[in-house]
Parts: C-alpha cells; structure tokens; sequence
C-alpha cells in the first residue's frame, strides 16, 4: 500500500477521538516561534488501525470489515517531520489500535516519539496516548518525551466498560492513570528543588468519556469525571458523544445529541472554574437540560439570589451571573475601583448584557431598556445561544 493511501486511512481512523482538537500552546520552542497562547492544528493520527480487540462502539474493532494500515516508525516520522517543516501542523497527536499485544504496540509509538526528539530534533508539541494495559515503564519512558499523555477511560462504570470493551480490564485503565499522575507529581517537586530536573509530561495528562451510549445519567457523568480530576490531577476530560458507526445490539442506534456534550462541558467548566457544586446544577433532575445551558438555569431557579449589584458584588458573586465570566469578573473588580460602573462600561468590558441584564443592577438601577412586561421566566435562553456559545457562561 502506497503511503499516501496509508495516511488517509490512519488520519480516518483517528477522527473520533476527541481528546484533543486543538491546543493551547503557552510553553517550549513556540514562544520562540511566536505562537504563544495561540490554537494550533495537529497532525492527528492512528499508528495502526488493526485491532485486535473488539470494541462495540469503534469503528476499528477486528470484526468490522475496512481497509486495514500500518505505518513503520520511519514512515510515521518522516510524515511528521516532513508536515511540520512545511508548516502544515504544530505538533503530533498519536494513538493507535492495538496490534499483537499492549506493550508492542506502545514500543512502537514511544520509538516514534523518541526518534523525533532525539534524532530528528522535533521541537513541535506532542500528545500520546497510552494504550491499555501497558507496561510501568513504558509509561515513565512515554512520559520523556511527550509533552501531553491521555488514557481513554471511556465510561464511568466498570459495567459498561466490561459490556462494551469486553476484551479491556478496568484495572488495564486505571493503572496507567495512577502510574502517570504519580510521575508528574513527582517530578513538579524534583523540578521545584533542582534547577536541571525535567517535568514528566509537562502538559499533563487528558482522559476521554463517551456518552450516550450507555445510560449513565449527566450527575454520574459529572461526579466521575470530578473523582478523575482530584484523583489523577487530570488537565482535562473530554465528553464525546457517542456516534453510530457500528450495528450492534449492545449500542444505541442512534448518536447522542451534540447539545448533550456541550452541556457536559459547560456543567464542567462550572464545577472546576465557578465553584459550583455537582448537587446545585442536578436539584430536580440528574439529566442536564438540552434547551438552556446549566448556569442561567440555575440563576433562573434561584430569584432569592439576584439581582446583584455590579458595583458592590463579590467575585463568587459575580461569576454566578450569566453573561459574566471569570475574565470579565476581574476586570469589573478592577475597574470599579477607579469608578462606579454602569451598562455601557459592562459592554466595552465584555459583559454579554443580553444574558447578564436579567441578574443584575448598577448603581441600584435595573437595564433601561429591559421590558419590564416581560416576565423573565418566559424568556427563551435558548434561542440566544448556539453551539459556538457553549463556553460562554
Ligand atoms: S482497543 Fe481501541 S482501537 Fe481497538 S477496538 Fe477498542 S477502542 Fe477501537
């Protein structure tokens, strides 16, 4: 098989992954390359897409019939080096099927990855993932020279893993996550006490959920994706919604709804960055709602709390708005400071008024031109936000 003709099929195979769309680079050579803090495209790709498990939901399980490819380490780094000297991508993000056994399969991705960095000099940003099962050392070596590892964990009970992954062990998960959270941890102290020490993994490590094809409800999602954060130190957990690539009569037949995935990661963002807790998002159901996003539904449960006042409110306050976000929650902290503020000002802040109008007053005074008529309950929040709006809470 000509390469060309392998690439599509391993670029193809990797698209369902999602634990890693784009990056944020803040550190390493791209400050010298001037892409500091700036969404960079990466080469996504499988090493191989033969499994020889068989998986219900991927589209790579051994018993669907579709073109099969595998590249060499050399062909695989020669790609890379080759994309990124052209300036078609940042960096690598790489994952594989599994071929013979776990640990084969992780040898060959670490020689990957160790080649580009030590022979090639490959100074672009790495992501790997570690394949279920593997070896300790494998591990602490994969974690030299990526900047990023990720495990999928993909459900949040042993069940559904065992009923949809049957040939993965829970413990074939859980290990490499204790093994790698424990190494950067590790190292964050070493580099702390010595000048020369290197970080393990320096971008830390990423997990992926898959919902929607098991019946998990979005409060057990949420609070086994909180146990992963605390207990991992997880950067991020990705939710993916579950598509129908596969008949099966374990799946679903349908995909879950995009509207669901976004939710999760607005609820997430909530908990982690707003202070939200788990239980103040699920107080009548345990399903997030798909027409309004979870932090104007709480504000519209709980009139007791608003308005609040944009001159006198504290910052836990402030974040509770809707149309306010912690950047915008800042800068009205600092600004006031220097004056009383009112709804011009909150604009040119970047306050989104069409959401935050509702909770707020400034200086004792509502939004002039919100029409009193109008009962706030009966506003549809949902026609004002669109998929391109999930992070703005
Ligand atoms: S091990 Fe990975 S690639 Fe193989 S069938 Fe399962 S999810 Fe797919």
């Amino acid at each position: 098989m000509n390469l060309d003709k392998k690439l599509k099929i391993l670029i193809s195979s990797a698209k369902y992954d999602v634990a890693c769309s784009s990056i944020y680079l803040k550190n390493r050579n791209f400050l010298n390359l001037g892409y500091s803090s700036k969404c960079v495209p990466l080469l996504k790709v499988l090493f191989s897409n033969a499994c020889i498990y068989d998986c219900a939901y991927c589209i790579n399980r051994k018993s669907n019939n579709i073109p099969r490819a595998t590249f060499s380490v050399n062909e695989l780094v020669n790609i890379t080096i080759s994309f990124y000297k052209k300036n078609y991508t940042k960096g690598l993000f790489l994952s594989s099927a599994i071929i013979k056994n776990p640990d084969y399969t992780m040898e060959q991705m670490i020689k990957v990855v160790k080649k580009l960095r030590t022979k090639e000099k490959f100074n672009g940003y790495i992501h790997l993932k570690i394949i279920p099962g593997v070896d300790e050392k494998l591990i602490e070596e994969a974690g030299l020279y990526a900047d990023r590892l990720s495990i999928n964990v993909e459900f949040p009970t042993k069940k559904s893993l065992k009923f949809l992954a049957p040939d993965k062990e829970p413990e074939s998960i859980q290990k490499p996550l204790i093994v790698s959270s424990k190494k950067y941890i590790e190292t964050i102290s070493e580099v702390k006490k010595y000048k020369h020490a290197k970080l393990f993994s320096p971008a830390g490590q990423t997990t992926q959920l898959i919902v929607g094809a098991t019946p998990e409800s979005d409060k057990k999602i949420l609070s086994f994706a909180d146990k992963l954060y605390k207990d991992y130190k997880l950067k991020r957990v990705y939710y993916s919604a579950y598509i129908a690539v596969n008949y099966d009569k374990k799946l679903p037949t349908t995909s879950e709804s995009q509207i669901r995935e976004n939710r999760l990661y607005q609820a997430d963002f909530l908990i982690r960055l707003y202070n939200f807790r788990i239980e103040e998002l699920f107080e009548k159901s345990e399903r997030l709602d798909l027409k309004i996003d979870p932090k104007t539904k709480w504000a519209i449960n709980h009139p007791e709390f608003f308005p609040i006042e944009i001159n006198s409110a504290s910052y836990d306050e402030l974040i509770r708005v809707p149309g306010i976000g912690i950047k915008t929650a800042k800068l009205i902290i600092k600004a006031r400071k220097l004056s009383s503020l009112n709804f011009d000002n909150l604009i040119k802040i970047g306050v989104l008024l069409k959401k935050a109008k509702y909770f707020i007053t400034c200086n004792g005074k509502k939004y002039n031109n919100l029409e009193r008529s109008t009962p706030l309950f009966s506003i549809n929040f949902s026609k004002e936000e669109d998929k391109t709006e999930c992070f703005s809470l």
